[in-house]
């Protein structure tokens, strides 16, 4: 057998991350169960289940039927992960609001805070999450050694092997050593990821995407943009530029849009430009919300925006499904809550846009989760690197 270069350790570790990713997924489940899936054999799986065991991040559950003995008689003892072992904290930082988080080893989300923004000063609005960071773990009486990291969420650009936000025009953020601060306060390890891209990871491990290799999330809010998930990884493209969907040409003699370019999707679907819209036709200042709740209330003129704004937003997924030919298509954000009025439109259109023949190709969903998704996402890019080591 050649092993490519790996050596032992390496071999026993990605054994070991293959385990944890099963406990994690299918726990509780029986040592024979992890050796059946695995293929690794019996004694390789109890000797690592029992250093686990002893590390205590593994706890013995109770017993199970043996259904090779048809149910009765002999019991195989049921595994999983401990819950409280470990904890990730998730934090997004959105243009109007901070949003964190502290989930379990489970990805259970233990308990969330959403902070107010007191101070455009970037390094003063991270130093005061750090800090509510520190109040959060004691009031939940979780010791610090026991948090794993923090993950980080910010829109825009962002350099991931230094944890610095290149650029991002909506938080009005430059080059924000994000890790460096943190670190000020807090003795942990800081991973920073493009705010969307840590929601495709939230599906990946909690939705939609927990037996799928390639998905995309689709988030449509004030912004738009997706995280693409290629054979089970993130996909960041060379320049950490991968997924913005919501930058390209739909139109080119449309709406001007905030990157100067003119009749992007972001420029005629988003939040904001339903919100533009709504102003231009309705003739006094709304939300993208107000519109909705107008065109609920039968105003013709905001159900019309809204269904113009699902057509264009069937345009975009369309030609992400043309492009990746994902497994599935998960739509996530305020402006995709609003019901059939956007998704009718949004539905009928990806089809009719899709090149495939195959129907099953163009699985298109709605995210069973709300804003938690950005936190939840964050806390499992933590679980990924830090504990799974993928
Ligand atoms: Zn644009």
């Amino acid at each position: 057998m050649v092993l490519n270069g790996q050596n032992m350790t390496e071999v026993k570790l990605k054994n070991r991350s293959v385990v944890l990713r099963l406990l994690f997924k299918y726990g509780p489940i029986s040592r024979a169960q992890l050796s059946q899936v695995t293929g690794l054999t019996p004694p390789t799986i109890t000797s690592l289940v029992g250093e686990m065991i002893n590390e205590g991040i593994v706890i013995e559950t109770g017993n199970t039927d043996d259904p090779a003995k048809g149910g009765v008689g002999r019991k195989r003892v049921l595994i999983d992960l401990k819950n409280d072992a470990k904890y990730e904290i998730g934090i997004e930082f959105g243009v109007e609001t901070t949003h964190m988080g502290i989930n379990d080893l489970k990805g259970n989300l233990v308990c969330d805070r959403i902070l107010p923004i007191i101070t455009p000063d970037p390094t003063e609005r991270i130093r005061q999450t750090a800090r509510e960071v520190v109040d959060m773990l004691s009031e939940r009486e979780i010791p610090m050694e026991r948090v794993l990291g923090i993950g980080v969420g910010v829109p825009g650009l962002v350099d991931r092997e230094r944890g610095i936000n290149r650029k991002s025009p909506n938080l009005g953020w430059k080059n924000v050593n994000v890790r460096n601060i943190f670190s000020e306060v807090l003795s942990m390890p800081v991973l920073l990821e493009n705010n969307v891209r840590c929601m495709a990871l939230g599906e990946q491990f909690f939705g939609f995407g927990r037996e799928m290799d390639d998905i995309i999330l689709f988030h449509v809010g004030m912004g738009i943009g997706c995280g693409i998930i290629i054979d089970g990884r993130l996909f960041h493209g060379s320049s950490e530029g991968a997924g913005e969907i919501g930058h390209t040409t739909i139109d080119i003699n449309g709406p001007q849009c905030g990157c100067g370019k003119k009749g992007c999707l972001e420029a005629l679907a988003s939040g904001r430009a339903i919100a533009d819209k709504g102003r231009e036709f309705l003739g006094r200042d709304v939300s993208a919300y107000d519109v909705f709740l107008a065109a609920k209330a039968g105003d013709p003129i905001a159900a019309g925006i809204l269904k113009e704004a699902g057509y264009y937003l069937g345009i975009g997924v369309a030609n992400l499904i043309n492009l990746f030919n994902p497994q599935m298509v998960v739509l996530h954000g305020g402006v995709l809550n609003s019901g059939d009025i956007v998704l009718k439109p949004l539905l009928e259109t990806a089809s009719s846009h899709v090149f495939s023949d195959r129907s099953e190709d163009a699985d298109i969903k709605l995210s069973a989760y709300g804003d938690e998704l950005g936190i939840m996402g964050a806390s499992a890019l933590v679980l990924k690197e830090l504990f799974f080591k993928l």
